[in-house]
């Protein structure tokens, strides 16, 4: 950040008064802009035996299959995003939602909440977001071909849970991933 949203005048970062992080701070109009993790809020929705997975359209990740889900928006509910996300990246309704993974990313400021819910009807389709959209029994799932970690690991819980019809809620903190070597 270099300017102030507010007056437009240059920012600088310091720690204010009273505070133990440094913030972009405003000498001018005196505004502290405070930056926050964002909450990325996604559906796994579910079709009988089968997992809905949207390909990625738009970077990061291209062309890799995600859950479909997408940055919470001022105003909704989590919940309410979730929802919004399933039907603009899978053209998918979903039954009543079930909260199922909150995951930190803390080395990238996100949290990813996932929501586990039947699909109403046989109803869905490639978004704007997404090259295509299919349904995927678990030995077709493409492993190594999944966009976000949060995405696999959510995945992974679901499946050994399935196996023991109990899905209780998972929460987890991910390290940064390694860099390619
Ligand atoms: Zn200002």
């Amino acid at each position: 950040m270099n300017f102030c949203s507010h007056c437009g005048k240059p920012v600088t970062l310091r720690i204010p008064e009273g505070d133990s992080r440094a913030r972009y701070v405003c000498d001018h109009c005196q505004t502290i802009h405070y930056q926050n993790p964002n909450i990325v809020a996604g559906c796994l929705v579910t079709s009988g035996s089968k997992v809905l997975l949207c390909r990625r359209a738009i970077e990061p990740r291209l062309g890799y299959w995600t859950l479909p889900a997408g940055f919470m928006e001022n105003g909704e509910t989590v919940e309410q995003a979730a929802r919004r996300e399933t039907v603009e990246e899978a053209c998918a309704s979903v039954q009543q939602l079930y909260l199922y993974s909150m995951i930190d990313v803390p080395h990238i400021n996100q949290v990813h909440v996932f929501y586990r819910g039947e699909l109403v009807g046989e109803s869905y389709a490639a978004g704007v977001e997404s090259l295509e959209v299919r349904l995927f029994d678990e030995a077709d799932i493409p492993w190594n071909e999944l966009a976000f970690m949060t995405v696999r690991r959510t995945l992974e819980w679901f499946f050994a849970d399935r196996r023991e019809q109990l899905y209780p809620v998972h929460s987890q903190a991910l390290p940064p991933s390694r860099p390619v070597q």
